[in-house]
C-alpha cells in the first residue's frame, strides 16, 4: 500500500473467488484490500451451506464447505491483504493524484478505498433470504425461525419442520437426520420436489421408517408461539385440510433474492439481469481496469461453479497486474 492508502487492487467480496483473487494477486507482490459486506468471509460457501460436504473442487475428494473456505482463507490472505468486513460497497469512482489514476469505491460505512484495479467478486451480490407469506414473519426471527442452517447443533433434539422443495430443503432434512429430533417435517407447496432424486428418494425411505414425515402439497398457515415459536399450521391446498404441528424450530430453505444493488448504476454492461459481462480471455468488464469474476461474471456458456470462480480469479488478477504494470501477461508458477 502506498502512503496514501493507494492498493494495487481492490476485491469486492470475500467469498472463495475473491479469496482465490487475493492469492493470485499477493503471489505476484500485488498489494490487496478485500471488502466484504458480511462480517465473515467465506460467502455462500460460509453462509449458506457451512456444513455440508462439497466433492468437487480439484484436489478435495470430499471436503466439509466451512473447512474449505477456512483453507481458502489461508490461502487467500498470506501475503497480508487488508480485510474490510461488514462494508458494502455503493460506488465507484475516478480519480488521479499527483498524475497517477485510481478508482475509488465508497462503502456505506462512508469509507473510500483507493487501487489500481478493481476486481469484483460480488457473487450473487448482497443476498438475503425468500421469506414465508405471512403477516409480521420477521418478528419470530431469533425466535426458531430460521433461514440457514450454519451449525447442526443448533437444531440438537429440537422438532423441525422444514419448508422448501430445493436441495437446501433436502439436504438439511436428511443431514439433522443425527441432531434434530424424529420425524422431521418437511413441507413443500407442490407433490414434486426440485431436489436432486437421489435425495428425495432417500427422504422417502426415511419416511417409511418414520423418520420423515413430508408434507405435500403444503403450505405453513400460521406461526404459534408464546415469546418463541411452538406450532405451525400447515394447510393441504388440495384438501383444504389444516393440520398444527408441534415444533420448536421452523426452517424455511425458500432460496434468496439477489441483487447486484449499487453496482448495477457503475455503468457496467450485464450479461443477463444478473451477471457482468466480462471478456473471458481477460475477466475484464467494459470498464476499464475493472474486472469480475466467479458468479457474478457473465459469458456465455458460463458455469457458476466454485473450481470456475478460482480459474477466474486467476486470470482476472494476472490480467490485472499485466495492465497495472504495463506488462505481458504471463503465468508465474508457486512452485519455490
Ligand atoms: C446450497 C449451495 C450448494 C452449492 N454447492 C456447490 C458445490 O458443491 N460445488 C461448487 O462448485 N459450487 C457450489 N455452489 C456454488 C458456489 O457456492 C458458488 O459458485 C461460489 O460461492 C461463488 O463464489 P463467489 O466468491 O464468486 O461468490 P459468493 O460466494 O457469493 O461470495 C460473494 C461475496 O461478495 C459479497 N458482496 C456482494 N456484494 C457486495 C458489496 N456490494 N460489497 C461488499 N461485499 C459484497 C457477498 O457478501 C459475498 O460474501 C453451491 C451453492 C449453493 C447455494
Amino acid at each position: 500500500m502506498t502512503d496514501d492508502g493507494v492498493v494495487d487492487i481492490t476485491v469486492l467480496g470475500a467469498g472463495p473467488t475473491g479469496l482465490a483473487a487475493a492469492y493470485y494477486a499477493g503471489h505476484r507482490d500485488a498489494s490487496v484490500r478485500i471488502v466484504e459486506s458480511l462480517e465473515q468471509i467465506g460467502g455462500q460457501v460460509a453462509a449458506v451451506y457451512p456444513e455440508k460436504h462439497v466433492f468437487d473442487v480439484a484436489g478435495y475428494p470430499k471436503i466439509l464447505a466451512q473447512d474449505l473456505v477456512d483453507l481458502c482463507a489461508e490461502q487467500g490472505l498470506q501475503y497480508g491483504a487488508d480485510v474490510r468486513l461488514g462494508e458494502e460497497v455503493q460506488t465507484l469512482e475516478r480519480g488521479s493524484r499527483n498524475g497517477e489514476e485510481f478508482l475509488s469505491v465508497t462503502t456505506d460505512k462512508g469509507n473510500a478505498f483507493r487501487s489500481r484495479a478493481l476486481i469484483i467478486t460480488a457473487g450473487h451480490g448482497a443476498f438475503e433470504p425468500r421469506k414465508l407469506g405471512i403477516d409480521d414473519i420477521d418478528v419470530w426471527e431469533g425466535r426458531g425461525l430460521h433461514y440457514f442452517v450454519r451449525q447442526k447443533d443448533v437444531f440438537r433434539d429440537s422438532a423441525c419442520v422444514i419448508v422448501g422443495g430445493g436441495d437446501s430443503a433436502l439436504d438439511w432434512t436428511l443431514g439433522l437426520q443425527d441432531t434434530a429430533r424424529l420425524p422431521i417435517a418437511l413441507v413443500h407447496r407442490r407433490d414434486r420436489f426440485r431436489a436432486l432424486e437421489a435425495s428425495v428418494n432417500e427422504a422417502k425411505e426415511l419416511e417409511n421408517k418414520g423418520h420423515v414425515r413430508i408434507l405435500t402439497p403444503c403450505e405453513i398457515r400460521e406461526i404459534h408461539g408464546d415469546g418463541s415459536i411452538q406450532a405451525v399450521s400447515i394447510e393441504n391446498t388440495a384438501t383444504g385440510e389444516v393440520d398444527r404441528v408441534d415444533c420448536d424450530a421452523l426452517i424455511t430453505l425458500l432460496g434468496f433474492h439477489s441483487h447486484l444493488g449499487a453496482i448495477i448504476n457503475w455503468g457496467l454492461e450485464l450479461e443477463g439481469k444478473r451477471q457482468i459481462k466480462v471478456d473471458a480471455t481477460t475477466m475484464e468488464t467494459n470498464l476499464p481496469l475493472v474486472y469480475a469474476a466467479g458468479d457474478v461474471a457473465g459469458y456465455p456458456g458460463k458455469i457458476t461453479l466454485i473450481t470456475i470462480g478460482m480459474a477466474e480469479a486467476a486470470i482476472a488478477a494476472n490480467n490485472a497486474i499485466a495492465a497495472i504494470r504495463g506488462e505481458k501477461v504471463q503465468p508465474k508458477y508457486s512452485t519455490d
